[in-house]
């Protein structure tokens, strides 16, 4: 269950994972990018954390939508208008609950991926942070029993297969064949962002 506190944990705990990826994540995007892909992710979540740990959130539309705006408005890039366009979308998808149960968090992720993929028009197989978000939010809506160390592991074995993908979309589609053999830097901070999830269903 996705309480007011949990999804603040939740940005908490992503924060944490980001600042400490951020080289990584730059070197990933240095491969196949630009390079600057761990420094807009955590000067973007910087300022989340700032606004929602000076918030008090009654719902928890509210608070997505502040995550939302603040990565809109802060990162630039891609990455910035898909992860708030996600967090748009998840927010309005939540509604003004307090908490939201398995099946109405698997509603919202899938809303969310919805919203990256309207908003990005890339498809499964094209090397981006969609790889794997759509494998696990399948997992979460269909499987019955959900833990957090299948849906990290799972989160983690895909981001992995993005190695061998090509791009097709993106930056690093312009190096076509040459995208090969690297991970794509969205998917691994997509991957952390569902392990720092993962916490929430045990
Ligand atoms: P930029 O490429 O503008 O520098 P970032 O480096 O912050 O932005 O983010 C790059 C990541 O964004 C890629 O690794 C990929 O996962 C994701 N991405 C790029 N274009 C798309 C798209 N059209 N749809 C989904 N994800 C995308
Ligand atoms: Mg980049
Ligand atoms: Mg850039």
């Amino acid at each position: 269950k996705l309480t007011i506190e949990r999804a603040k944990q939740w940005m908490r705990k992503y924060n944490e994972q980001i600042q400490e990826q951020k080289t990584y994540l730059t070197e990933l995007d240095q491969a196949i990018g630009d390079g600057d892909h761990g420094l807009n992710m955590a000067r973007g979540f910087e300022e989340v954390i700032k606004k929602i740990e000076s918030t008090n959130y009654t719902s928890l539309d509210a608070l997505f939508k502040d995550v939302a705006m603040t990565l809109i408005s802060k990162v630039g890039g891609a990455s910035g208008p898909l992860y708030g366009t996600a967090f748009l979308r998840f927010a309005t998808s939540l509604k003004s609950e307090k908490e939201a149960d398995r099946t109405n968090l698997a509603e919202g992720l899938n809303a969310a991926l919805e919203g990256i993929k309207v908003r990005g028009k890339a498809h499964a197989g094209d090397k981006t942070m969609i790889d794997v978000w759509e494998p696990v939010v399948n997992y979460v809506r269909t499987e019955s029993v959900i833990t957090g160390r299948k849906l990290a592991q799972l989160a983690k074995e895909k981001m992995e297969e993005t190695k061998d993908m090509e791009a097709k979309m993106g930056r690093a589609s312009y190096l076509g064949k040459r995208s090969i053999g690297y991970i794509d830097p969205g998917a691994a901070s997509s991957y952390l962002l569902f392990a720092s999830l993962a916490d929430c269903f045990e």
